[in-house]
C-alpha cells in the first residue's frame, strides 16, 4: 500500500510545469520558463517546508517542549503549515495577522484548530499594536510559548537550502540558468539562491522580485496590497549577497499576471504568484533558447477570490480595465 504516516510527510516534491501562454510574447528564442508550484504542499503553500523544519529544529534544541505553544506572526500561509505541524504532535498555536489580511486566510488558520489575534497594518513595526510586538508579547507571557520568528530563524533558509533548491536542481537535471522568487522573510530566496548556486559555481542567475515600495528593491516600505511578500525592515533570514538583481513589480503588474496565471495557464494563485511571473518574464527577456527560468509559485488563488478575482474589488483599485473586457464577467451583470 502506498500512503503517508501523516500529512506533514507529504510536505515538499512539488512539481515543476512549463508556461507556455503568458510567456507568448518573449517570441521563437525565448528561454524555458518553468513554474515550481508550491501549492501542491499539503498546507496550501511553500510555507509547510519552513513550518516542519522550524519546529523539528526547536523540539531537538529544546525550545519547543511536548504540549508548548507556538506564537507566530504571520500572514496566514506559515500559520496554515506550523497549524497542521502543530495539531498532529501536539502544540496549541496562537497566530497574529495584519489587518489587510483576507478573511479567507484568518478563517483557515481557525479550521485547523489555531487561535489567531488581528492587528492594524498602518502603525510602526515597534508600535505596542504591530503585529511584530503583541506576538512577542505573547511568546513572553504564555507559559511553554515558543516563537518561531520566521524572519530570523536559521531553519527558514536551511530548508530550501536543504529540500526546495535540490529539488529543482534535480527536477532540471542541472539545466536551470535563472531562478526568479519573490522575497517576504527572504528565506526562500537565500536558501534556494545559496544552494543553486553552489552546486552550478555560480552559474545560477537569481533574481528577486519585490512590490514596488518595498525595502528590498529601495523603497521606503509603503503600503501595497499584495499579501506575503515586500518588507518595511530587513529580516535576518534574508542574505543579501544571493540576489543577482531584484525587480520591483507594481499591485496592478501582478494582479492582471494573476489572473491570466488561472485563465491562461490554469494556475489559480495568489497575487505573489502573479508578482514573481512578471519578474520573471522581465529576467527571460534578456536571456536565450538555451536558458532554463524556474520562477516559484508560493501559494495557491482561494484565498484571494474575494480581491483579486473579484472584478468589483479590482475595479475599485483601479486595477482592472473595464472597457478592454478584462472582467470575469460580475461587472457585466
Ligand atoms: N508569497 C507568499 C504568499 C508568502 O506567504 C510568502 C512568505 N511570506 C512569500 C511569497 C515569500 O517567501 P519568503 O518569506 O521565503 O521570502
Amino acid at each position: 500500500m502506498q500512503y503517508a504516516e501523516s500529512v506533514v510527510d507529504l510536505i515538499g516534491g512539488t512539481p515543476l510545469v512549463r508556461l507556455s501562454r503568458v510567456t507568448a510574447d518573449l517570441g521563437p528564442d525565448a528561454p524555458l520558463v518553468l513554474a515550481k508550484v508550491e501549492y501542491m504542499n499539503p498546507g496550501g503553500s511553500v510555507k509547510d517546508r519552513i513550518a516542519v523544519r522550524m519546529v523539528d529544529a526547536a523540539e531537538a534544541s529544546g525550545e519547543l517542549k511536548p504540549g508548548g505553544t507556538i506564537v507566530e506572526p504571520t500572514s496566514g500561509n506559515t500559520g496554515i503549515g506550523l497549524a497542521l505541524v502543530a495539531q498532529q504532535r501536539g502544540y496549541r498555536c496562537i497566530f497574529v495577522c495584519p489587518d489587510k489580511v483576507s478573511q479567507d486566510k484568518v478563517n483557515t488558520l481557525r479550521a485547523y484548530g489555531a487561535e489567531v489575534v488581528v492587528c492594524p497594518t498602518a502603525v510602526d513595526p515597534s508600535d505596542p499594536r504591530s503585529y511584530y510586538s503583541v506576538s512577542d508579547r505573547l511568546a513572553r507571557e504564555t507559559p511553554g510559548g515558543w516563537k518561531p520568528d520566521q524572519y530570523a530563524n536559521p531553519a527558514n533558509p536551511r530548508s530550501h537550502y536543504e529540500t526546495t533548491g535540490p529539488e529543482i536542481w534535480e527536477q532540471t537535471e542541472g539545466r536551470v540558468t535563472c531562478f526568479v522568487t519573490g522575497v517576504g522573510t527572504g528565506g526562500t530566496i537565500s536558501g534556494i539562491g545559496r544552494y543553486l548556486k553552489e552546486v552550478s559555481d555560480g552559474r545560477v542567475r537569481v533574481v528577486g522580485v519585490d512590490p514596488e515600495g518595498s525595502v528590498y528593491s529601495g523603497g521606503t516600505g509603503r503600503p501595497y496590497l499584495v499579501e506575503g511578500v515586500g518588507e518595511d525592515f530587513w529580516p535576518d533570514a534574508y542574505d543579501r549577497s544571493i540576489a543577482d538583481d531584484i525587480v520591483a513589480v507594481t499591485d496592478a503588474d501582478s494582479f492582471r499576471m494573476t489572473r491570466r496565471l488561472a485563465r491562461e495557464e490554469g494556475l489559480l494563485v495568489g497575487g505573489s504568484c502573479g508578482m514573481a511571473v512578471v519578474g520573471a518574464l522581465r529576467a527571460a527577456e534578456q536571456l536565450g533558447p538555451d536558458d532554463v527560468v524556474v520562477v516559484l509559485l508560493p501559494d495557491g488563488g482561494r484565498g484571494y477570490l474575494n480581491k483579486i478575482f473579484n472584478d468589483r474589488w479590482m475595479a475599485d483599485y483601479g486595477f482592472l480595465d473595464v472597457a478592454s473586457g478584462e472582467t470575469v464577467g460580475e461587472l457585466l451583470e
